[in-house]
């Protein structure tokens, strides 16, 4: 451990490579001169740390731009081949995992529905492992070069020992993820599925030695949509998931809202109307047994039989559009109680942005925004609510397992792209027998 105050040259090392890392990787392609004047680094400092990034192969030269008079500047950008990232998305229906290279494009991904042992842990941990060794298998990934495995699952995440903590360095992307390492310690309490206290890690560890983080789904969607989607430049934000269940992502001052065991941001358990509908968490009146999916399908009790969730909403939407009064009348009111439940968030945190995404949000939000609007300026503070915007997220169906990924891309981005320790550098291939 290093004295406050006295870095040494090993850390200002890693602290310059962590800065022009994450520039190029959320600015790039960039020019030497430009990294220059955006991180304030001497010239003499961007030509070590660029070199030394080059010859790692963690950054390339991809083209020039002419400058004033001068010759012309070298363009770089992050290397997308050198190293690849897993995200996982436990679903309410499947479990998806995808590989992607640094650039975040996916190579592969496996879907898996769930049979009828449903969430039951131990069946979610190997259809997981099974994902993963077919994404690997399929594409001949070296398991070398894999930063690690992000999984996002439905429920309150509490992280035990982090594997390798992120020092976290300012700028773009810092900070809403260096902390969510969760590796193998990580215990899940998923009320709505079951879990109680479910050692995920662990699990996933006796299948694995790739290092591991878990993290509620709807913060891994969350962090996505702040780095690469609709959040993108906000500090203070909010990040609704609206899928079958409903869930936020609070981003207070540039950083996640944890609170104190990781569990803020259960909105979709805040009460909406006392005594009201009984919700899959036990309590009644939550804000999710009125407008998730499960329950918008379930009241409107006109879907086809047998068609799944995701049918039975889209059948719902088609009703509506087609002037169904039954089908108005329930959207106008999930309008309704949504936007009610965005002017809480609005007098809570005061955010410049709330984002709305998930699956159903993604469905619904071009018919219910307007409405979810109307509603949140009628029911919140008038100060508050001038100073937030609400928009629809831009991320599509793959947020969630895109967001499962920056949870170990943010541990490398953080370490100035040093190559993780594997749990067990003798396994092979990634996976234990
Ligand atoms: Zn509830």
């Amino acid at each position: 451990m290093t004295a406050r105050g006295k870095k040494t040259v090993r850390d200002l090392r890693r602290g310059s490579r962590s800065t022009l890392l994450r520039r190029l990787y959320f600015d790039g392609p960039l020019s030497r001169q430009e990294l220059g004047s955006i991180t304030g680094l001497s010239g003499g400092s961007i030509s070590n740390v660029t070199g030394e990034l080059l010859a790692d192969g963690l950054i390339e030269e991809c083209g020039s731009v002419e400058s004033d008079g001068g010759r012309p500047r070298i363009l770089l950008r992050v290397a997308a081949g050198r190293a690849h990232l897993v995200g996982v998305d436990v679903g309410e229906t499947q479990v998806r995992v995808a590989l992607f290279d640094l650039a975040r494009t996916e190579l592969a991904a496996s879907d898996r529905p769930l049979d009828d042992r449903g969430h039951d842990a131990g069946h979610v941990a190997e259809l997981i492992l099974a994902g993963l060794a077919e994404v690997l298998e399929r594409t001949g990934t070296d398991p070398g070069t894999v930063l690690g495995v992000g999984v996002g699952v439905p429920g309150i995440v509490e992280q035990g020992a982090v594997e390798r903590g992120g020092a976290g360095y300012g700028g773009v992307g810092q900070g809403i993820g260096s902390d969510l390492g969760g590796g193998a310690g990580a215990v899940v309490h998923g009320q709505t599925v079951g879990w109680d206290a479910v050692p995920l890690g662990r699990m996933l560890r006796a299948g694995t030695d790739l290092p591991l983080f878990v993290d509620n789904g709807a913060k891994t969607l969350g962090q996505a949509e702040m780095w690469f989607g609709a959040g993108r430049g906000a500090r203070h934000a909010v990040v609704a998931l609206f899928g079958s269940g409903v869930g936020a992502c609070v981003i207070a001052d540039g950083a996640r809202f944890r609170g104190a065991t990781s569990s803020a941001g259960e909105w979709g358990h805040t009460k909406v109307h006392v005594g009201g509908r009984r919700c899959r968490c036990g309590a009644r009146g939550c804000l999710e047994a009125y407008v998730g999916a499960e329950a918008l399908v379930a009241r409107w009790g006109a879907a086809p039989p047998g068609g799944g969730e995701k049918a039975g909403l889209a059948a719902l939407l088609a009703a509506a559009v087609a002037g169904d009064p039954a089908a108005v009348a329930l959207l106008d009111e999930a309008a309704e109680y949504l936007g009610a439940a965005i002017a809480d968030l609005v007098n809570l945190f005061n955010p410049e942005r709330i984002v709305i995404g998930g699956w159903a949000g993604l469905l619904l939000g071009p018919r219910l925004l307007p409405g979810i609007r109307a509603a949140a300026t009628e029911y919140a503070l008038r100060f508050p609510r001038e100073q937030t915007e609400i928009v629809l997220g831009t991320l599509g169906p793959a947020a969630v397992t895109v967001g499962a990924a920056t949870l170990p891309l943010s541990d490398f981005l953080d370490s100035g792209g040093e190559f993780p320790r594997r749990a067990d550098a003798a396994a092979p291939a990634g996976l234990r027998a």
